[in-house]
């Protein structure tokens, strides 16, 4: 394109909220084949909320669900107390799925303890020193009540988190595929206590390590998410999704949003989503990722185009060749066609 058509493009993209990093950007757009989405806050709003609890001593069957906002049902003790504990070990994460776990033991009026030594897990989930966390056996031992329980570490995540740990996820896997299949990410909560602090003399030095439950937070796709795939396919451009969410549940929002299952590439580490974006390109095929988090920024810079979205962070933004100042999956659509010339100045 000439220096002036070029010109025209990046200022009518500007007018549509839509910032090429210069005219090579702009002509680079007009190659893209493939656009890779990120699916958390990108497709999908990114505003998670609480909506399962489920015990597993509650339920020794590992399945019957209660919904903690059933009026005719009080939640019952055991959920309540992994309620308090998940909130516990998630007060100190920024993760969405931490807020929407806070937030949910809030709005239920729960006192959520005190937790330490917080540590997060990218891509697995949080674990922290709990106050009051210890099994009950410690409390029957001292005697005086729940206030004396001794401390516990309280892991929140998903399977790899807790399978590092030593604890076997499996008693959960009912609750967690029906919780999965809704498109919910299920997340499990375990506990490790030290033995020596329970009293019992005999059970080693090692931590024992036990599962507690599942909790479950959701998010809602963007309005005109699937809008944006299905304009995206009418041009000819494949759509592919990668998350570091389950298959479970990733399968489930790319069905909601016409996302071809085998164009989904789930479970992918922050750190391995570079990867998943160049395996993508291959094929000789020209990629647009977009992304909006601090974790997409390595994958925004692998694709042969990197789109930030919306209300992205500025480490995204930085190593994007294209913003998105609106958080409008159909600007993906909006930004191809001004670099084919397929969209005229508004004004
Ligand atoms: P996404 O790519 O969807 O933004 P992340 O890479 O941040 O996801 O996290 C991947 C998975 O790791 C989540 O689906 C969840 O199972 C687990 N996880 C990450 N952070 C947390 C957390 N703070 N609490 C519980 N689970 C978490
Ligand atoms: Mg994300």
């Amino acid at each position: 394109a000439t220096p002036a058509a070029t010109m025209v493009g990046t200022s009518i993209g500007a007018q549509h909220g839509v910032l090429f990093k210069g005219g090579d950007i702009l002509e680079r757009v007009r190659d893209v084949d493939t656009v890779v989405f990120d699916k958390t806050g990108t497709l999908t709003k990114g505003e998670m909320s609480l909506t399962d609890v489920v015990a597993l001593d509650a339920t020794p069957d590992g399945g019957q669900l209660r919904d903690p906002d059933a009026a005719d049902e009080e939640p019952d003790d055991t959920e309540t107390e992994l309620l308090r504990l998940a909130a516990a070990a998630e007060q100190h994460s920024e993760h969405p799925l931490a807020r929407a776990i806070v937030a949910g033991a809030e709005e239920r009026g729960l006192d959520i303890p005190e937790a330490t030594d917080f540590e997060n897990a990218p891509g697995r989930g949080v674990r922290a020193t709990v106050a009051g966390a210890a099994p009950a056996a410690a409390e029957r031992s001292s005697g005086d009540g729940a206030a004396s329980r001794g401390e516990a570490t309280v892991l929140v995540g998903n399977r790899r988190l807790l399978d590092e740990a030593g604890i076997d996820p499996s008693p959960a896997e009912a609750a967690m595929q029906r919780l999965e299949s809704e498109g919910k990410t299920a997340m499990l909560v375990g506990r490790l206590s030290d033995p020596a602090a329970s009293g019992d003399a005999d059970a080693g030095t090692d931590a024992t390590g036990e599962l507690l439950g599942v909790v479950a937070d959701a998010d809602t796709v963007k309005e005109r998410a699937a809008e944006a795939v299905a304009a995206l396919h009418e041009r000819g451009v494949d759509v592919h999704m990668i998350t570091g969410d389950n298959e479970r549940t990733a399968r489930a929002v790319a069905s909601d949003l016409g996302i071809d299952p085998e164009n989904v590439r789930a479970e992918v580490l922050p750190e391995a989503k570079a990867d998943a974006v160049e395996s993508i390109q291959d094929g000789g095929r020209n990629a647009m990722m977009v992304g909006d988090g601090v974790n997409d920024a390595p994958a925004l810079a692998a694709a042969f185009v990197g789109t930030a979205i919306g209300s992205g962070t500025d480490v995204a933004i930085e190593a994007a060749d294209v913003t998105l100042m609106r958080d409008e999956p159909t600007d993906v659509v909006k930004a191809i066609r001004i670099s084919a010339g397929t969209l005229s100045k508004i004004k």
